[in-house]
């Protein structure tokens, strides 16, 4: 199947929303994707974009003709500076180090970049994000400096066969987003679910999947 044929049919499964009724958004992951490539999904009716590699994300950037940009992968803090009021929101908040840099750079900017906070959820050594047990805190803390506003949390399941396994972990990942919407009318996005097991993660709470091989075929 072509690309837009892909996005139409994905983007009809997720119309009926989640488990609770909840609208979706759907992210296309666009890394190693051409910009013409982006450009055909967006015209097919994708809205939002996310890259990976900050390199990526700039030489695409003018090519590319539309959509909400975000920032997925690892982000050194070294390259922060290429996206400081270019994104749409940064999904990948995982460390202190990070949430200082990146609010000290958004405040010299004059502006205030939309963030989630990043949970290793599965605690695999392989993977970046706070720990379950420190994630709230670092949303306390994140949301209370300047230049920051975060808008939800962002995880990537472990790659596993065990439905329970992933059921229950993506069930803690909601419990976080509830209870921190709970307080924060802020808080509004639950990034959870990738071409390979989005519909577990919708049927878990997820309202933000985001999809590459789906969309775009294998990389
Ligand atoms: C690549 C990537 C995706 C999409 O992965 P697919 O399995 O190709 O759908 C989603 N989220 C992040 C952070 C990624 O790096």
């Amino acid at each position: 199947m072509s690309i837009s044929e892909n996005v139409t049919h994905y983007l009809k499964q997720i119309e009926g929303g989640n488990c609770f009724g909840e609208k979706v958004t759907l992210v296309a992951a666009t890394k190693t994707r051409t910009a013409e490539e982006i450009n055909e999904a967006i015209r097919a009716g994708i809205t939002d974009i996310g890259e990976n590699k900050v390199q990526e994300f700039r030489d695409k950037f003018d090519l590319i003709t539309g959509g909400n940009r975000h920032f997925i992968g690892h982000l050194q803090t070294n390259k922060i500076k290429y996206l400081i009021g270019k994104t749409y929101l940064i999904q990948s908040l995982d460390r202190d180090e990070l949430l200082t840099e990146l609010a000290a750079r958004s405040v010299r900017a004059g502006v205030t970049t939309d963030v989630l906070i990043e949970v290793n959820i599965g605690s695999e050594l392989s993977k970046s994000g706070y720990p379950l047990r420190e994630a709230f805190a670092a949303y306390e803390r994140a949301q209370n400096t300047a230049g920051l506003r975060v808008r939800g949390f962002m995880a990537m399941l472990p790659l596993s066969g065990d439905e329970q396994l992933l059921g229950g972990l993506a069930d803690e990942m909601r419990a976080l987003y509830e209870r921190a919407k709970a307080q924060d009318e802020n808080i509004r996005h639950l990034s959870m679910g990738m071409s390979g097991d989005w519909q577990l993660c919708l049927a878990h709470g997820s309202n933000m999947i985001r999809l590459g091989t789906a969309l775009f075929g294998a990389r």
